[in-house]
């Protein structure tokens, strides 16, 4: 499971891709994140995510 920043949303498609070989599904959880784990960052960079790639 990826987490990505709306700037990184692109790029964390793209490894998603290349590591599982399917599409990603994409959950948006902004706003959702403070009930489910505070520590979640994007994968690129220490923004809070938007997107949760799965
Ligand atoms: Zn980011």
């Amino acid at each position: 499971m990826y987490f990505a920043c709306a700037k990184h949303i692109e790029q964390a498609i793209d490894e998603f891709l290349d590591q599982y070989e399917v599409s990603p599904d994409l959950n948006r959880i902004e706003g959702d994140v403070a009930g489910t784990d505070i520590s979640v960052r994007c994968r690129f960079c220490a923004a809070p995510p938007i997107y949760r790639l799965s």
